[in-house]
């Protein structure tokens, strides 16, 4: 089993003329409310690829359609609480140009204590799996406990933080990171090459297996002893938020059923080339018969 400790926002969409000035009051012409959360995407993808994923979160009692949705797509839910808090939130402009602004509130997903790390580790069993992001609170005591419990840690550091440079990243059974983030890291410069930023990776964390991915360019696998390159599949993208999130579901589910690691890149690629083609984040996630209609066409 993965257990996904993770973020579940809602996302408000308001389609404006403009974004919004200071001390200006502006209508909008058009809403949208949608699930978001990296966490909550990564869950939903790997369920959507077939496996089998445990969802620990913290959701605003109001907001339990998103639990139910979740649950519907498979991923077990029972973690998830219902709180008397507002849940994490975006509000999200998008103007008539395609420029967004973004306010982002964690809520629930800041609220995590001691007991929910204690919790985790008296549910989980020998050779589980703890997805995480940057997204909720209380990263390095989780680190520690999770780390102490045996489990193998699986890390997405977004959105990036400087905080993330405090926390023992050589814990990490893999590493998910793209480009910016890969930067960050290591200190290169975002626009150096993939090589490079391969370079500094393995300088920076010798022995942790790592997943970089690039975009368009594609995505690279790389461990003390092995490469892998998987380029990207030639699409048009529509919308290429959430490429990451589909991509690291799928590579968690196929590396779950025990799949090669070219495989597991193969797999990934596809999915998140599918998702861009199609609006939206959460909603663009596409079933794994699509992906392996797609990666072996009749
Ligand atoms: P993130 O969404 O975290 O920034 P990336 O942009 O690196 O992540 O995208 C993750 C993966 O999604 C890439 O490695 C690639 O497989 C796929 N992908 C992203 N953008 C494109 C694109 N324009 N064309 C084809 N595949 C893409």
């Amino acid at each position: 089993m993965l257990h996904n400790l993770g973020s579940i926002n809602l996302d408000h969409y308001y389609r404006v003329p403009h974004l919004v000035q200071p001390g200006e009051t502006l209508a909008s012409h058009g809403y949208h409310v949608g699930q978001g959360g990296k966490g909550a995407n990564q869950s939903l993808a790997m369920a959507l690829a077939g496996g089998r994923v445990c969802h620990w979160g913290r959701l605003g009692r109001q907001d339990s359609w998103v639990r139910e949705r979740m649950a519907d797509a498979g991923i077990d839910v029972s973690h998830i609480e219902l709180v008397d808090e507002p849940s994490g939130h975006a509000i999200i402009q998008v103007d008539d140009q395609g420029e967004n602004a973004i306010l982002l509130y964690p809520g629930a997903n800041h609220g995590f204590t001691r007991q929910h790390w204690e919790q985790l580790s008296h549910t989980v069993r020998d050779g589980d799996w703890l997805l995480l992001q940057n997204e909720c609170n209380g990263l390095p005591d989780l680190f520690h406990s999770a780390h102490a419990r045996g489990l193998h840690i699986a890390f997405n550091p977004a959105p990036m933080s400087d905080s993330v440079l405090e926390l023992p990243l050589e814990a990490c059974a893999l590493l998910f990171v793209n480009r910016g983030e890969a930067a960050w890291l290591t200190g290169l410069a975002e626009t150096s090459a993939s090589e490079i930023l391969l370079a500094g990776l393995l300088r920076r964390l010798p022995t942790t297996p790592t997943v970089l991915t690039l975009g368009a360019e594609g995505a690279w696998y790389q461990s003390a002893d092995e490469r892998h390159f998987q380029p990207a599949m030639p699409v048009q993208a529509v919308d290429t938020t959430g490429a990451g999130d589909t991509f690291i579901g799928y590579y968690l589910a196929a590396l779950q059923e025990g799949q090669s690691v070219t495989r597991c890149l193969r797999l990934a690629s596809q999915a998140a080339a599918i998702g861009i083609q199609r609006p939206g984040a959460a909603d663009s996630i596409p079933a794994r018969q699509e992906v392996e209609a797609r990666l072996n066409p009749q």
